[in-house]
């Protein structure tokens, strides 16, 4: 069986957890997640980079941070991950979606000034694929109606907009590395970029519980007290010391899962130039990271007849969201801003091949010669 996905191992994690093991620290804050979070800072430009237990706890951190209350409004594509919209549901937000574009599946930033309203407090942009956002565009809009702009950047480790890292160009960012992205923490994890210098020292006073704790062990406190509200958004050392042996390679990885997305790109570009399917689109000033290969089908039954051809030849690929202002919370939290033209039809015929790091030539391989023959 070929899976759709499988966490990456780059073979020195074993070694660096046991090292973690050995220095009688394993709590967050210890010395691998130092190591990471400096690299970050280094190589995304950003201000402050913190780790977290998941994208998820990152977003809801944001939230925090950005004091969002009920009755707030909070604009975001509705092809997205349910915690894009959970963590600012949880501070009692109404989510406003707006549409996507059909060539990358990013919110479309033309739709975006029209659902500005008064109670407008941030942007949420989702980088589908690892491709970005048109940034430019929405950082204009929030400087120009003094909203937030957060990025759910959780696919876009290691991408660029017009060679900024992506995570790094809205005020917060958002990192996953669960073992479904390009990188992960054993499993689990995720990193907070705080990129507003003013919103640093509350977000760590966030992610230590509402304390100072923090700057008590940079010794810039001589004891620590509870400051304000918080909750615990620390990742564990050990899993920090697995992330570690990947962000070391990082190029490596993004190399090789480059590598294995032109594969399929060259190989299934003729099916393209016959019309039979599309191909994804990467705008010229955005720098990819190869974590999705998609295609789109004619429909959805094209895409479920494609689905089972794959899988009687043990081949497993797999459809993505269903968009979220369609499902029982979504119309419970949120509401749907003009017209849905592309969300729903391009989500219905959109399906993801495997790839992963450990991904071997010959599997990839097969899953094009069995992607070839059902169309002919
Ligand atoms: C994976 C993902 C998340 C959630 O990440 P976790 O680390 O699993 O919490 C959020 N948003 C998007 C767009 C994702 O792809």
């Amino acid at each position: 069986m070929i899976p759709f996905n499988a966490p990456p191992v780059v073979g020195t994690e074993i070694e660096y957890m046991q090292s973690a093991l050995g220095s009688g620290k394993l709590c967050g804050d210890g010395g691998f997640t130092r190591r990471c979070q400096l690299w970050m800072e280094q190589h995304f430009c950003s201000k402050k980079v913190l780790l977290t237990p998941s994208c998820t706890a990152s977003l809801e951190m944001a939230a925090l941070l950005l004091d969002i209350q009920p009755g707030d409004e909070v604009i975001m594509p509705s092809y997205t991950f349910v915690s894009t919209a959970n963590a600012f549901v949880l501070r009692g937000a109404t989510i406003v979606f707006v549409d996507i574009r059909p060539d990358t599946m990013n919110i479309d930033e033309t739709k975006i000034e029209a659902a500005i309203t008064d109670k407008t407090r941030a942007i949420v942009p989702v980088h589908y694929a690892g491709v970005a956002c048109e940034m430019d565009t929405i950082m204009a809009l929030a400087a120009k109606y003094n909203l937030f702009v957060v990025e759910d950047a959780a696919q876009g480790v290691m991408s660029s907009y017009k060679g900024r890292p992506l995570g790094s160009i809205g005020h917060i960012g958002c990192y996953s590395f669960h073992e479904t992205k390009n990188y992960t923490a054993g499993g689990e994890g995720g990193a907070t970029l705080i990129n507003d210098a003013a919103l640093v020292e509350r977000a760590e006073i966030i992610r230590e519980k509402g304390t100072n704790r923090s700057q008590f062990f940079r010794g810039q406190v001589d004891k620590y007290t509870w400051r304000d509200m918080g909750s615990s958004y620390l990742m564990s050392d050990l899993q920090a010391a697995y992330l570690w042996a990947q962000l070391e390679v990082a190029d490596r990885i993004n190399q090789q899962r480059l590598m294995l997305w032109q594969n399929y790109y060259n190989a299934l570009l003729p099916l393209a130039e016959a019309g039979r399917i599309e191909l994804p689109q990467v705008p010229a000033n955005c720098g990819h990271n190869a974590h999705m290969f998609y295609i789109k089908l004619r429909d959805e039954a094209d895409r479920s007849a494609l689905i089972n051809w794959l899988r009687e030849a043990e081949i497993l690929a797999v459809f993505h969201y269903i968009p979220l202002h369609t499902s029982p919370a979504g119309l419970k939290f949120g509401r749907f801003h003009g017209e849905d033209r592309y969300t729903t039809a391009e989500s219905e015929r959109l399906l993801r091949l495997p790839l992963f790091y450990n991904l071997s030539g010959i599997d990839q391989r097969s899953v094009i010669n069995t992607l070839l023959s059902y169309f002919s």
